[in-house]
């Protein structure tokens, strides 16, 4: 049987395995302690445990990590993409952001996807791999170590549907919100989905304020069909449904996504059907300029269909912004660096 992951567990279950094991309550704080704040990677580095303690549970559990395999510095402006390998060999990549507020993570939910986004490099072959709430930990972790400075922002936006891994991006969720972890304030967690209603349903019931943001790509579903499968299982009105129970329960502004693919989904009537579809609703749209995939035939919009997308969306008064692209000079999209690597 696997052994049970130390870095997976929220307070309450370790309190639980604690009163299991017959230890006083107390040590659970201490063991999430070392694991979520001192992010030590081994029960031997835990000092202030009994030797007893600590040859059961080295015995009897495992603490789940990820080591760095490579690391890309953009020359541009500082983005640093870090290819990780699994204890299971599997690689995943995570990226780090500067900005002028403190450090960001985008970190990945899944080793490969089986979403099936067309535009996208992490759905090629598949999902191989729903990563544990202590992976996804892990990449953050790593990075600070890496950096020796503090993480203040994360994002759930790199390879996987952090939907489709629910359990596991919940409960990592809470453990980066813990004060006695890295204590990164809700409001600064942002999740990125592709749109699975049943999920966004389910995550509105959390009680979390995290920002929502909702990978839409096209205005209607003719299009949506056409570059995002799950778009055949949920149309974009249920979507937008979703969305808008969404940002009424939870009383925070959704962030739709927009990939502008050239031909595909950058006209101005695109735009138009946009706007009103998106009227009345609690939201910002952030258009991306799709990153060429050589796999597919897709090539970024031109900058001027861009701004006048954007301008058709503001002048309607759907705040919109253009992604500045970070990171671009390292294969800092989806997949690209993990694809490289797997086809060497
Ligand atoms: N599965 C989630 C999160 C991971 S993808 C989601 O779909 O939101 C993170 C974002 O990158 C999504 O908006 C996704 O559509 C976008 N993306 C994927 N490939 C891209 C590409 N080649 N260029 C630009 N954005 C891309």
């Amino acid at each position: 049987m696997a052994r049970i992951d130390l870095k997976s567990m929220t307070i309450e279950e370790l309190q639980d395995f604690m009163s299991e094991l017959g230890e006083p309550k107390f040590r659970a704080k201490q063991i999430f302690e070392w694991l979520h704040k001192k992010m030590v990677n081994s029960v031997d580095d835990m000092t202030n445990i009994s030797k007893s303690l600590r040859i059961k549970l080295s015995e009897n559990t495992k603490i789940s990590g990820v080591k760095i395999v490579q690391k890309l510095q953009s020359q541009k402006d500082g983005t640093t993409k870090y290819l990780f390998a699994l204890d299971n060999d599997n690689l995943i990549e995570s990226v780090l952001m500067r900005y002028s507020y403190g450090n960001a993570v985008c970190v990945s939910s899944q080793a490969g996807c089986r979403m099936g986004c067309s535009f996208c490099a992490s759905t090629l072959n598949g999902l191989e791999y729903n990563l544990l709430a202590g992976e996804i930990l892990s990449q953050i972790y790593e990075i600070q170590k890496d950096i020796g400075e503090r993480v203040s922002s994360v994002v759930i936006m790199g390879s996987g549907e952090p939907l489709d891994n629910y359990d596991n991006v919940i409960k990592f969720i809470r453990i980066l919100n813990s004060p006695m972890g890295l204590d990164i304030g809700q409001r600064h967690i942002t999740l990125s989905t592709c749109g699975l209603v049943d999920g966004i349903n389910r995550l509105r019931d959390e009680d979390l304020q995290i920002t929502l943001a909702v990978s839409l790509h096209a205005p209607n579903d003719d299009i949506r069909r056409q570059i995002m499968p799950v778009a055949k299982k949920y149309d974009i009105t249920r979507l937008l449904n979703a969305c808008k129970l969404y940002s009424d329960s939870t009383k925070r502004r959704i962030t739709f996504e927009y990939a502008m693919i050239r031909g595909v989904n950058d006209s101005r009537e695109c735009a138009v059907e946009l706007a009103s579809r998106l009227k009345n609703m609690l939201c910002h749209v952030n258009l991306i300029p799709v990153n060429d995939v050589k796999e597919r035939n897709y090539v970024r919009s031109g900058e001027s269909a861009i701004n006048d997308f954007a301008a058709v969306l503001n002048s309607k008064g759907i705040e919109t912004t253009i992604r500045r692209k970070l990171g671009s000079d390292i294969n800092a999209a989806c997949g690209q660096l993990r694809r490289g690597y797997l086809k060497k």
